[in-house]
């Protein structure tokens, strides 16, 4: 097997094969997001997965990088010192652009993880 070297062309075919994927799949890597593609031809790609992508508003479509949350928090004397403890598990988030709040499927779409909602 052909070791791949910096700065030499490839067909993308034997490119592909050498990395050890399908020819027709591609990745898109920006600032804003990283994408693994499918070529479908006539120049249009479908997304196979996502690897990484900046949060936007689903109502706004700003790119956020904070969530307004409100929850209630309790000072409790464990141990010794005073810790933070939820007070309770009602949760809501907005976004911080447009005051939107955001649902559940919103949430899964940027990526914030069950634990911390
Ligand atoms: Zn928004």
């Amino acid at each position: 097997m052909e070791k791949i070297e910096q700065g030499k062309s490839y067909d993308a075919g034997e490119l592909a094969g050498l990395c050890g994927q399908p020819e027709d799949v591609r990745v898109f890597e920006g600032e804003k997001a990283k994408v693994i593609t499918q070529d479908e031809g006539n120049g249009v790609v479908k997304v196979l997965e996502i690897l990484r992508q900046t949060p936007r508003c689903p109502n706004c479509f700003e790119i956020i990088d904070t969530i307004y949350t409100s929850r209630t928090v309790q000072l409790k004397f464990k141990g010794g010192q005073w810790v933070e403890e939820q007070a309770d598990r009602y949760f809501n988030s907005q976004c911080p652009s447009c005051q939107e709040e955001f649902n559940d499927e919103d949430l899964d779409n940027l990526g914030v993880p069950q634990e911390i909602r």
